[in-house]
């Protein structure tokens, strides 16, 4: 990777440069509602651009926290702070239970802004390995992590980039330790509603109220990843506490957004249950296209991603590698992100992360490109 950027700049980068097909960087080229992106220029044009409150436009905090209580979770607008994305949510949330000489847990692989995140805020990542092929974390080595040091556990669920969700064993066990040892939990949560199997969401948050700082973002949500809107949920003490820290982070996020934003939480369960679905036949269709092309896949339970077995696919690359050799095919070059990216080390893995949040003509253009690197690096 270059300096500086971060996988996914990097290897959308590369596609760019070789007009090779993205299914690199997660972001979806379809499935945003409409009426949202109406209510967005509507809102921009009828004056919503000065300076919202520093906690988000009330409309959006309400429009949260009501999202949440039909989805079962007792929220109200009080324990809402409205962000600059997830990864805002994110920096304000470890900068406000973790300082120098701190611990924060990390899972790996991890969304490659946790640990660099962590280490800002003065603190330091300690590392607990999910296991493939189903990504869980055993509670024996969440607690051997734990030190007096330690402030919180980030957790991500469903999980970028394995498409993996927490189990009900690890769910338990984070709530259950976070109880034991005070700690926080920081549970990023931006896939909860793209989910591509048949299991429902869990948030600690469900488990813990007290405890668990839950972070969300519109750009999963209602598929427009630009957008940048995100927010935490937690107690209000809990809450005040993330203000503090994002009101010289960012202060506020931009109004005519939030207002659109409030409008698409706002859409009924139909709209959810349908975008679930586009999303559910987009992965499987990448993936029938791929299993007959002789990949190995990885079972998947929600986010953009499917996660693609090198080795078990005949391939003895490393993902960097392969990665790096499939983008750079002159007439069909494919873009696809090392799971290495994910790992406390760096080092190469036999895995990589395909996003199928495509229109069909992509995701069969790029199926077939990827089918072809196999049928060409495979090695026996
Ligand atoms: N967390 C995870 C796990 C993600 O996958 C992403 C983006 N894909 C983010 C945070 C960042 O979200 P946002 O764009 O809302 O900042
Ligand atoms: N979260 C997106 C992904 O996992 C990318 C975000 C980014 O480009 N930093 O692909």
């Amino acid at each position: 990777m270059q300096a500086g950027t971060t996988i996914f700049e990097h290897m959308s980068g590369l596609a760019r440069q070789h007009d090779a097909i993205n299914l690199g960087q997660g972001f979806p080229d379809f499935g945003w509602p409409d009426a949202v992106l109406a209510a967005g220029a509507e809102a921009i044009t009828h004056g919503y651009n000065q300076y919202p409150p520093m906690r988000g436009l009330p409309e959006l905090r309400a429009a949260v926290a009501g999202f949440y209580a039909r989805n079962g979770l007792d929220v109200t607008q009080d324990q809402v702070i409205v962000t600059s994305g997830a990864t805002e949510a994110l920096a304000a949330s470890i900068m406000a239970v973790a300082g120098s000489g701190d611990e924060v847990i990390l899972f790996a692989p991890a969304y490659d802004a946790y640990a660099p995140l962590v280490r800002r805020a003065g603190a330091t990542p300690v590392w607990v390995e999910l296991q493939p092929p189903d990504w869980q974390a055993r509670a024996e080595a969440i607690a051997a992590a734990i030190t007096p040091a330690t402030r919180a556990i980030l957790l991500n669920t469903p999980h970028n980039p394995t498409g993996g969700m927490a189990g009900p064993a690890m769910l338990a066990a984070i709530a259950e330790l976070a109880r034991a040892h005070d700690l926080i939990i920081i549970s990023d949560e931006v896939w909860e509603a793209v989910l591509t199997g048949p299991e429902r969401h869990v948030s600690p948050f469900s488990l813990a109220p007290e405890r668990t700082i839950k972070i969300g973002s519109a750009g999963k949500l209602l598929a427009l990843t630009g957008w940048k809107v995100g927010w935490v949920v937690a107690t209000p003490a809990l809450a005040e506490r993330v203000a503090q820290v994002h009101q010289f982070l960012t202060f506020t996020t931009a109004p005519p957004l939030q207002v659109a934003v409030a409008t698409g939480l706002a859409l009924p369960a139909g709209w959810y249950e349908a975008a679930r679905a586009r999303f559910t036949i987009a992965r499987n269709r990448l993936a029938a296209a791929l299993t007959a092309g002789g990949w190995q896949l990885l079972p998947t339970h929600g986010s953009y991603f499917l996660m693609a077995d090198l080795a078990a696919s005949g391939i003895s690359l490393g993902d960097r590698t392969f990665c790096e050799a499939a983008v750079a095919r002159a007439a069909d070059g494919v873009a696809a992100i090392p799971l290495s990216a994910f790992q406390p080390d760096g080092a190469e893995t036999p895995f990589i992360r395909l996003c199928f949040a495509k229109s069909d003509a992509v995701l069969d253009e790029g199926a077939r490109r990827l089918n072809l690197a196999r049928a060409r690096l495979a090695s026996g």
